[in-house]
């Protein structure tokens, strides 16, 4: 972590690095509709791209109802809302790439896929225009080999769901130039998000922090204490937004179980763990949290 920029060089970083007018991004799911919306939102048109005309839809979809929920509490006017939606622009092939000056990539985790996703899109793109990945696990150096350009490359690691979420992690791989770290920091500012550079290694800063507590979460349940009751005091009397188990439900029992996967790789004597933990046993159940309406609670 590089804490001179959480202490506020982020600032001074955003102003030596131009904000990017146009951008685009790559995947319509989850995380790529929410990035679009909110660059759309504080006006840097984006281009939306997707090989699945659904995934495009779904995105859409989203963004107008994130807007009209904006519209109801009276902070966005109808003609406003017209606007951003316009310059979202969603297509099935590379049109109009070239003139995007910063392209954030946020199709599946893979690292074939992305790998295949970044050079092909990187071959479409200006010397300069400036790549970035939303990989929560994929190691930036890793993706970076597949490059021509790795000083324009770095990650940017978005928190679900991205229009609540503030921060924004910063992912400096070995080749990443200053220059392509300021504008980074530049858009994610413009944004309205959070930046705080990081250096690159498994789980980055926040699942860092985030798997070893869960791993504590996990340990209390195995001691026999109720994730209800876990939440309640985590929530009401500590005062976090949420509780662990809330939490994984949110992010994705299968997402979490990943990660926590390549965290143990990642970080073997300090990770890996000798039982199966309650990550573990809801995955195998496929109880996978909010997006299939069963993991620790239920949603339907
Ligand atoms: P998702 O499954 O909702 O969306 C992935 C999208 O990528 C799909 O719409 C799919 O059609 C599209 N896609 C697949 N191959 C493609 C290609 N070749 N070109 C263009 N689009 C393609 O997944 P998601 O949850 O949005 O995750 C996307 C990325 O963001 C992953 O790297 C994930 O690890 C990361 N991430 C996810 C979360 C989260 O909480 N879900 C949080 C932070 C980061």
């Amino acid at each position: 972590l590089n804490e001179q920029t959480v202490k506020g060089k982020a600032k001074k970083l955003a102003q030596a690095g131009a904000v990017p007018t146009h951008a685009a991004v790559l995947g319509a799911g989850i995380m790529g509709g929410g990035i679009a919306y909110q660059s759309a939102l504080k006006g840097v048109p984006v281009i939306m791209k997707d090989i699945s005309e659904k995934s495009l839809t779904l995105g859409m979809t989203e963004a107008s109802k994130l807007l009209n929920k904006q519209l109801e509490r009276g902070k966005v006017s109808g003609m406003k809302m017209a606007q951003v939606l316009s310059t979202i622009q969603p297509t099935l092939d590379y049109a109009g790439i070239n003139r995007a000056q910063i392209v954030v990539e946020a199709v599946v985790e893979n690292p074939g896929v992305k790998a295949a996703v970044l050079s092909e899109t990187e071959a479409l793109l200006p010397d300069d225009a400036i790549l970035a990945s939303n990989t929560s696990t994929i190691p930036i150096n890793q993706l970076a080999a597949a490059l021509k350009r790795p000083e324009n490359f770095c990650g940017m690691h978005f928190f679900n769901p991205v229009h609540r979420m503030p921060l924004v992690e910063i992912i400096r791989g070995e080749k990443t130039s200053d220059r392509t770290i300021g504008s980074v920091v530049a858009y994610a500012t413009r944004m309205g998000k959070t930046p705080v550079v990081v250096n690159d290694c498994p789980g980055f800063f926040v699942n860092r922090v985030l798997f070893p507590y869960f791993a504590g979460f996990s340990l209390l349940l195995r001691d026999g204490a109720d994730f209800r009751q876990i939440d309640k005091v985590m929530e009401k009397r500590f005062g976090w937004p949420m509780g662990p188990a809330y939490l994984l439900d949110v992010v994705g029992i299968d997402t979490a179980h990943h990660a926590q996967n390549v965290m143990a790789q990642g970080f073997p004597q300090r990770m890996a763990k000798a039982y199966r933990d309650a990550i573990d046993v809801m995955f195998e159940q496929q109880r996978f949290g909010q997006k299939n309406g069963l993991g620790f609670y239920r949603y339907q």
